[in-house]
């Protein structure tokens, strides 16, 4: 029996996919090992986001090879489409299996090498069918693939292609079939979940989350990152309808300035944003928004960053994920003038998390001494068990409490303390 191990970066549609992948291989009859061991063949799905999963990929990629040199070395993912698309290779890389190649990848490795496909015409989604992965109350949902924005700092639209939904009836049998097994929240996610349905007619996020809702059982839901001109006025008041929907909303925000905002390609403005998440908050008790922004973008001056900042200390957002730009070849923003220096990125992006982390003190504190739904994961850190509230606060408790053992893997009230 042919070993196989994967190792995966990036996003949770990433590790969705590498789940897919695992099941496809294990049905084939190959067995799956741990990515340190021997194995004979070493699938690496690899991220572009930023320099540094580009890094992080070769370092497995050698890593890899250092442990069987025999073996196969395979990646996929983000990084791999854009090699394989300036038709390079790397040291050490057998093959390089493109985005839309995927769902042939057992054909494709055994018969060594494919036909290349272009990403910008794929018109279908990958069908995975029920994917399931290792974390046992927690399931990733991947409703979507591709993205029609073009942001001028990304290389997604590049490497992904173009918008393309899954069909709304395989999402519910999926999400049916996780719940059967146990999962306790479902996090619904894909490349740009905001533009669900743009290639299908009449659907939308909102119906795929209504489906979700409306079905049997004790789980909860949660939406992965959204970009905010999903927020409106008709999305929140069905949304609030949804029971099961957690009040956590991830807006990708990537800056407070609307000069940067139109340069990063972004449409929408900080006025905009005011209000939608006040729409958020006038309609969700409690609600927790968070976002990414971008320090360093090209042109960036210092009364740009200042005007981020100062907006972002008035929105009091419950966490703010902070990037430092980082280049990425074959987009417009590397060929922007205006580049920043590194030192800058990151007295700026300091100056961000400090912020944050005080504002995410803040808002943890409102929930002391609350009854909170919480859903304990089977993980253990330090002698505690992780759990999450709605609002995706950690919630740590006493690995040794037998109460607290009992109701790992459910959705339980607790005191927060
Ligand atoms: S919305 Fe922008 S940042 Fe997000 S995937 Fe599309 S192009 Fe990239």
């Amino acid at each position: 029996m042919k070993k196989i191990a994967f190792y995966t970066l990036g996003c949770k549609v990433n590790q969705y996919e590498t789940d897919a992948m695992k099941q496809m291989f294990s049905k084939k009859g190959y067995e799956i090992v741990d990515f340190l061991s021997l194995a004979d063949i070493y699938i690496i799905n690899t991220c572009t986001v930023t320099a540094m999963s580009d890094k992080k990929s070769r370092q497995m990629i050698n890593r890899a090879k250092r442990t069987n040199k025999e073996a196969k070395v395979i990646i996929t993912g983000c990084m791999a489409e854009e090699l394989k698309q300036q038709k390079t290779i790397l040291d050490g890389v057998d093959l390089i299996v493109g985005n839309e190649d995927r769902k042939n990848i057992v054909e494709i490795i055994e018969d060594t090498f494919n036909e290349s496909i272009d990403v910008n015409t794929c018109k279908e989604f990958w069908e995975a069918g029920n994917v399931l992965s290792n974390e046992r109350t927690r399931a990733y949902i991947k409703i979507e693939d591709g993205c029609n924005n073009f942001c001028t700092y990304c290389i997604i639209p590049y490497v992904r292609g173009r918008v393309r939904s899954r069909d709304i009836n395989n999402i519910v049998e999926e999400v049916k079939s996780v719940i059967e097994k146990g999962v306790k929240e479902v996090v619904i996610i894909g490349i740009h979940i905001a533009s669900y349905g743009k290639d299908l007619s009449g659907v939308t996020l909102t119906d795929v989350v209504e489906r979700i809702d409306a079905l049997d059982g004790d789980f909860r839901i949660r939406l992965g990152s959204i970009e905010p001109v999903y927020i409106n006025e008709e999305t929140v008041d069905r949304l609030k309808k949804c029971v099961k929907l957690c009040k956590h909303f991830h807006l990708s925000i990537q800056s407070l300035n609307n000069e940067t905002l139109k340069r990063m390609n972004r449409h929408y403005t900080v006025e905009e944003l005011r209000d939608k998440i006040k729409l958020l908050r006038d309609n969700f008790t409690d609600v927790a928004i968070t976002t990414d922004i971008i320090v360093g973008f090209p042109g960036e001056t210092e009364e740009e960053f200042n005007s981020t900042y100062e907006a972002l200390k008035e929105f009091n957002l419950s966490k703010i994920h902070v990037f430092p730009y980082s280049v990425r070849r074959g987009t417009v923003a590397e060929k922007m003038e205006g580049q920043i220096s590194e030192e800058t990125k990151d007295i700026r992006a300091a100056k961000l998390i400090e912020l944050t982390n005080f504002q995410e003190n803040e808002f943890k504190k409102r929930f002391l001494g609350k009854l909170m739904k919480v859903i304990l994961e089977h993980r253990e850190k330090d002698g505690f068990k992780i759990g999450h509230n709605e609002q995706y606060v950690d919630v740590l408790v006493d690995a040794d409490d037998k109460d607290v053992v009992e109701v790992v893997g459910t959705i339980e009230n607790l005191q927060i303390r």
